[in-house]
């Protein structure tokens, strides 16, 4: 509700900024002593229109207006503003005299803050920012709480805390001890022509919070759900600061505004060139056509069509969640479907109907809806649609992200009315609108059963433009900038600015190279659920043509085989399970194992990692991606799909010795040499090698396994299932010689035969015998299992060369499968 000062002339209206702000500044010293606008708004027709009730009660109406008067001028005197009451004759203030005013006006309107708050200047703070090298003392934490409803500031604080600590859910929360600090943080700023630094730099509040490390020690799990705390001024305050409304926030209503969503499409479009138009390398971008067989719904005749060249259409990714399969395309009605108004909405959820209005409204004719789009009782159909997803992502104009639900059955909140409601808490400080700020589009994302499904990934990382509908509004994500309802960031000078959403990007795929955005790929699609588990290739399927296409790579049929990229074999073996994750095959939707190689991650369940060779010194949660500096295996052979025997183009790596030889150089591991014919490449038992068998020459050696016990930097309490092995020679006493990571089986045999693959880029290995560092002799070995001369993935590690060498390994052809 707004108070402003009564008049009995009407207020006029503002023509100019200046103006406005001077009617403005009457409002905040006016608030304790004038009643509602509205309640005045209805006293003046009672006096105009009413003349007959005038005459009779004349005395005591004549009586409220001069009481009114006196009210209005009291009020008008105090504010400053000329006695004759019109902004019209004020004289414009400039950003000093607003300055002044709003500083000494602060004073008079302190009752809602308490006796903490009101001692903070809070113009002051938005103006100049408070480093946090400065940061003030607020007050504990549970005090701030207590005082939320006194204090207007301290309610801001609350509600972002409840929020994020979720303390409606866990009331009992134990609090004390935290200290809260305010400082000031930069949004970023407004550059280019328009906006010179620094003046346009915009800031936002951030509360510290001293005493955490004890409250995580209380309460280890919480940690994910507190989030940073943040208050942000709104757009329409920006004016007090003579700054721009960019990087303020702004008004969530209920529905999304389309128009807003329409400019930010058309700001991509328009200014974010190759790298948004050409999202992950195809050749002709965005000019490039849907294969014909690929059908679109035409949202205009409610029909299934086959996507006409060059059209513009929205695609949608959601969850299907449990809901009645009635509304999904069939043998049966197919033909039905692809007449004119064959594709009846009445039977569909709502997050397909909503996806169909919102076509509508941004003036878009197509739609891609897996269910409506891909026949799914037809196989054939399925396995062609599905090896174009890369193409139906990637060429969508933008892609419609359900975010805000569990199943296809919730609607696309904000779509509609009553569809969403917007959480978003404002109060008036010190005359300064301050906004608790709405969580950001990864932490929205984090909570939204979306972002579990591992369908969702690539449908994700391969669209272009991302429109995602969260529980409390719409975010806009591209390759160049990220735009949600909440704060103003399509400023003008875009290109030049620093907007701090964009820090809190969503996807970014491809990286820079092949393999690092396929590890990535791998990481996060093996994190997420999929309701098929034997799914797992094909819901990657899309990304992997993406690679094999956008980096040139050849015919993804060949470059990728399981779910594994050949062209970086030697790299892409090096993957290890998540510690906490079973050794379980992954299966069928009959229950039976699937019949995948044991070499590839896609044949296990759960989560997998590239990490470095820091995991085998026991860091858990290493970063970094595996690093081979030397392979040794050349040629590789797979038997394919139809049961042949071929050779893979693996790329290679040579190490550079230096001239002349060191001694560890001369005494190194080297590979066996010669020819390895594949027409003899069979084994002994009376069978065909099955499609995944891998076919190579290397060494093999068998030594004594150790488990080290739990590992240290593991502080989830989950239970293990894989861990550090020690390596130890077969000699008298054992000596270490390496480490690996093996499954916790119950009773581990106490020894391994390992097969070497590569050697590490490991610099510096620690030899807990001698007491010395290594420095790059250490390889990369596959702890094997072997059944009938075919060998299993059971683990992988690394081995010192110089014991490797000593423990005479013999060279075999191995046959993994
Ligand atoms: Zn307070
Ligand atoms: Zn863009």
């Amino acid at each position: 509700m707004y108070y402003t000062t009564a008049s009995p002339r009407p207020v006029a209206t503002p023509r100019n900024q200046t103006e406005f702000i001077a009617t403005r500044m009457t409002f905040y010293s006016a608030t304790q002593s004038v009643p509602p606008f509205d309640v005045l708004d209805t006293l003046s027709p009672v006096s105009t229109h009413v003349s007959a009730l005038v005459e009779i009660i004349g005395g005591i109406a004549l009586g409220v207006l001069v009481i009114w008067l006196l009210v209005a001028l009291r009020c008008k005197l105090k504010a400053n503003v000329p006695s004759d009451g019109t902004s019209e004759s004020a004289p414009p203030l400039n950003p000093d005299q607003i300055r002044t005013e709003l500083l000494s006006d602060h004073i008079g309107s302190n009752a809602l803050l308490c006796s903490v708050c009101e001692n903070l200047n809070f113009y002051q703070i938005f103006l100049e920012g408070i480093p946090e090298t400065e940061e003030i003392p607020l007050d504990s934490l549970s005090s701030i709480l207590q005082k939320s409803y006194q204090c207007s500031f301290c309610r801001l604080i609350s509600f972002h805390v409840r929020r994020t600590w979720m303390l409606d859910k866990f009331p009992d929360v134990d609090l004390s001890g935290i200290q809260c600090r305010l400082f000031s943080m930069s949004c970023g700023f407004l550059r280019g022509p328009f906006y010179p630094r620094p003046k346009f730099r915009c800031y936002c509040l951030h509360i510290n919070m001293e005493g955490l490390r004890e409250f995580w020690e209380r309460y280890p799990t919480s940690r994910a759900t507190a989030g940073s705390l943040s208050i942000y001024l709104m757009q329409e305050d920006a004016f007090k600061f003579g700054r721009p409304t960019d990087l303020h926030s702004r008004r969530v209503k209920n529905t999304v505004d389309i128009d807003l969503v329409k400019k930010w499409i058309k700001l991509c479009q328009e200014n974010h060139g190759d790298e948004c138009h050409n999202a992950w390398r195809m050749d002709d971008g965005e000019d490039k056509n849907l294969p014909k067989y690929v059908r679109l719904v035409d949202v205009v005749s409610m029909t299934l069509v086959p996507a006409p060249s060059g059209c513009r259409y929205v695609a949608l990714s959601y969850v299907w969640g449990t809901v009645s399969t009635e509304y999904r395309t069939t043998t049966n009605n197919i033909a039905e479907r692809s007449a004119p108004g064959g594709l009846n909405t009445a039977i569909f959820p709502e997050t397909i109907t909503d996806s169909i209005l919102f076509t509508r409204q941004l003036g878009l004719r197509y739609l891609w809806i897996d269910a409506l789009c891909i026949i799914q009782d037809c196989l054939q159909d399925k396995i062609a649609q599905i090896k174009s997803m890369d193409l139906v992502y990637g060429l969508s104009y933008l892609t419609v992200m359900a975010a805000g639900g569990a199943s296809a059955r919730d609607p696309l909140p904000g779509c509609r009315p009553r569809t969403r409601i917007p959480k978003q808490h404002i109060e008036v400080v010190q005359g300064l609108h301050l906004c608790v700020g709405p969580p950001r589009l990864q932490e929205a994302l984090a909570l939204s059963v979306w972002n579990t499904r591992c369908w969702t990934y690539q449908e994700s990382a391969l669209s272009r433009r991302r429109i995602y509908f969260t529980e409390q509004q719409v975010y806009f994500e591209c390759r160049g900038d990220v735009f949600c309802e909440d704060i103003v960031a399509e400023s003008k000078g875009h290109q030049f600015s620093n907007n701090f959403l964009r820090q809190s990007r969503g996807e970014y795929f491809p990286q820079a190279d092949p393999f690092g955005s396929y590890m990535w790929a791998v990481k996060e699609c093996t994190r997420r659920n999929l309701t098929v588990e034997s799914d797992i290739v094909d819901a990657i399927t899309g990304v992997t043509n993406a690679l094999a296409i956008g980096f040139s790579l050849g015919d993804p049929a060949r470059v990728f085989h399981c779910g594994m990229m050949l062209t970086d074999l030697h790299q892409a073996l090096l993957w290890q399970h998540d510690p906490h994750t079973p050794r379980a095959r992954r299966s069928l939707p009959d229950g039976v194992g699937l019949p995948l190689p044991s070499w590839t991650w896609a044949t296990w369940c759960g989560a997998v990692d590239y990490t470095s060779e820091h995991r085998y010194h026991g860091i858990v949660n290493g970063s970094g991606e595996p690093s081979v500096v030397e392979t040794f295996i050349n040629p590789w052979y797979i038997v394919d799909h139809s049961g042949n025997t071929v050779e893979l183009d693996v790329r290679r790596v040579s190490r550079i010795v230096s001239n002349p030889m060191k001694e560890e150089e001369k005494s190194a591991y080297s590979p066996p040499s010669g020819i390895l014919d594949s027409t003899a490449l069979t084994l002994d038992i009376h069978r065909p090698l099955a499609p995944g068998t891998l076919i190579f020459r290397t060494t093999s050696s068998h030594f004594s396994i150790a488990w080290r016990g739990s590992e240290e930097n593991d502080d989830s309490g989950a239970s293990l299932h894989h861990g550090l092995f020690n390596i130890l020679s077969t000699t008298s006493p054992p000596i270490w010689v390496g480490t690996a990571v093996l499954p916790l089986d119950p009773m581990p045999p106490p020894s391994l035969e390992f097969i070497v693959l590569s050697r590490t880029g490991t610099r510096r290995v620690y030899d807990e015998q001698s007491l010395g560092y290594y420095h790059e002799c250490v390889l990369y070995v596959m702890a094997v299992s072997q059944s009938e001369g075919l060998m299993q993935r059971v683990g992988l590690g690394i081995i010192h060369e110089v014991p490797w060498n000593a423990s005479r390994p013999k060279e075999k052809v191995v046959f993994l499968r």
